[in-house]
């Protein structure tokens, strides 16, 4: 069932430290129009190629590099291959492969969501919000990286998951966003301070079930029960691109959602089809290619002092691993 993996495939890509993987906010300009968007403000497209990696071959990796000269590379939509079920072609893995070998530092993502809040009224969550994510579900896709010494941890090392999303580089973009609510041209900034966004991967192919949601917004009404006096909890239906590889791999990640609907059976009078459609491809694109242009070019590397991003890894000792079977 495991494809085969060639560990002797070597790296022949860009060497940069700040990647972004956002999808669905630039989805209204599709592939072509961010590049000729970002060459009219000064960048320049060094190469667009998909990769060897041990895993097979990678989506498509750009290499821009911007006006100051920075490097950056951008990787579509989550490394999603139209057509391609990116469980079954292990697109994440060929994406952290090759932004581990090209030595990023920093990755933002960009994704669109439906949100399940159990609150109502203005203090809600609601379409047209940004939200700056508090944590995330873990799923069995979040996992190390097959072939690599980034397979397994539990003997070797172990990291913990607090703040999963820089909480460095979530106080500059919240200060990028605030024009935009002030402007009217986004409606609220969330941050963990206000309210703790989770984030939350459908499990199949499209959007969750009438249960699904029910049963995530129990969940976050019973889970902030349990500690009224911090920020309530409510959760974000979409992408979530393995915060734990990244940990591993010591990069710090930016993740911003804009909310473009509610979540499945949450506002029976609620569109989520032309809701989707207007958002995607009348409001986030401009919003999110200006932010991402103008941070990528910017925002330093958190030197950790601030962040747990790179700073929780702890080694274990050396006996731990003696008592499992050594491999061949
Ligand atoms: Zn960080």
């Amino acid at each position: 069932m495991y494809p085969k993996i060639d560990p002797t495939v070597e790296y022949d890509g860009p060497v940069a430290e700040f990647a972004s993987f956002t999808g669905s906010p630039l989805w209204g300009y599709g592939i072509e129009g961010v590049l000729e968007r970002a060459v009219t403000q000064g960048w320049t497209v060094s190469s667009r190629e998909r990769l060897n990696t041990p895993y097979g071959l990678s989506p498509l990796v750009v290499h821009l590099v911007a006006a100051n000269g920075r490097d950056v590379i951008w990787i579509p939509s989550y490394g999603e291959v139209l057509g391609e079920d990116s469980l079954y072609h292990l697109n994440f893995e060929k994406c952290f492969w090759v932004i581990w070998q090209a030595g990023v530092k920093v990755m933002m993502v960009g994704g669109t969501s439906g949100i399940a809040d159990w609150r109502q009224g203005d203090i809600a969550v609601r379409p047209g919000d940004v939200v700056l994510p508090w944590s995330f579900y873990t799923r069995p896709v979040h996992r190390g990286l097959p072939g690599t010494q980034f397979e397994s941890m539990w003997s070797k090392c172990r990291f913990l998951l607090g703040d999963p999303f820089c909480p460095e580089l979530q106080t500059l973009m919240a200060s990028k966003l605030a024009p935009y609510a002030q402007s009217g041209q986004i409606r609220k900034v969330r941050t963990p301070a206000d309210t703790r966004v989770a984030m939350i991967v459908p499990e199949s192919i499209t959007f969750e079930s009438d249960f699904d949601i029910l049963h995530w917004m129990a969940v976050s009404k019973m889970a902030s029960e349990f500690q009224p006096d911090r920020p309530p909890i409510v959760t974000l239906h979409g992408d979530c691109l393995n915060p734990l590889l990244s940990r591993y791999l010591g990069i710090h990640v930016l993740y911003y959602h804009m909310v473009s609907n509610y979540a499945h059976g949450l506002e029976p009078e609620h569109d989520i089809h032309s809701t989707i459609n207007h958002l995607y491809t009348e409001v986030f694109p401009e919003i999110a290619l200006s932010l991402e242009l103008e941070l990528l070019a910017s925002m330093p590397v958190p030197d950790g002092g601030g962040c747990q991003c790179t700073s929780s890894l702890g080694v274990a000792p050396p006996v731990f691993s003696q008592s499992l079977t050594q491999p061949a």
